[in-house]
């Protein structure tokens, strides 16, 4: 018999989420869902748009109309039709998006379609809500953690892959500021689940951590097995 899964992992910026959920999902058979990613297409939106961060109605209507489709392969991301991937990764854009994603209202129209996802395939789904608030019943959940120090150069070194150049002291703090601003909002802040199982990645290989993540999801499953129904 299959069994549609939900597997949340949640954590700060640069713990190593992404890279694991994808992994995860393909290991499983999930769908990956990097729920970050929708809230950097809407910041992206608004700064083409000029609209300011802190105009919460605006933001809200810009959500409400905007089209978010996941591509096929790695966590690719469209909005109103144009792949924007790419364009999502800047630091400028990371931090529009926790401003943003501190509006609920732009936070229900986000949720709705990530609980709508979830209604009809195995997700691995990743951000700083999910086991929280999107999806309290989920069968697993994963906090991912890991040094401020580690986290920062992990993200500098994907950026240098991306061709981007950020002066480390300056990434460093603006991960403290986005963590910050994501842990004091009030609108589903980053916190640990009360069940969500605590994994700190700091001296741990991303393949240590992917069989961590499978051996809990087969001692919570049946036989470790997924189906996607
Ligand atoms: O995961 P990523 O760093 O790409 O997320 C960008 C920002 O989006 C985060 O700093 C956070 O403010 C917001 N976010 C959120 N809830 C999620 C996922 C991301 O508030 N589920």
């Amino acid at each position: 018999m299959s069994k549609r899964l939900i597997v949340a992992i949640d954590g700060p910026a640069g713990a190593g989420k992404s890279t694991l959920a994808r992994r995860v999902a393909e290991r499983i058979g999930a769908v990956y869902i990097d729920t970050g990613a929708m809230y950097r297409a809407i910041a992206l939106w608004a700064i083409r748009q000029g609209i300011p961060c802190d105009d919460h109605h605006r933001l809200e209507s810009l959500t409400n109309h905007a089209r978010i489709e996941f591509l096929p392969g790695h966590g690719r991301i469209a909005l109103n039709g144009e792949d924007v991937s790419s364009a999502i990764r800047t630091p400028e854009v990371a931090t529009a998006a926790s401003q943003v994603a501190a509006i609920s209202g732009v936070r229900k129209a986000l949720v709705t379609i990530q609980r709508e996802i979830a209604t009809h395939a195995s997700v691995v789904m990743e951000g700083r809500d999910i086991g929280s608030v999107v999806f309290p019943d989920a069968d697993i959940k994963i906090y991912l953690d890991a040094s401020t120090d580690i986290r920062a150069r992990r993200r500098a070194a994907e950026l240098a892959e991306k061709q981007i150049q950020v002066d480390f002291n300056d990434l460093r703090q603006q991960i403290e500021e986005r963590d910050s601003r994501d842990r004091n909002r009030a609108a589903s802040p980053l916190l640990q689940a009360a069940d969500a199982t605590y994994l700190d990645s700091s001296n741990l290989s991303p393949e240590d951590v992917e069989e961590e993540i499978l051996r809990i999801i087969r001692s919570k499953t049946s036989n470790g097995k997924v189906l996607v129904s």
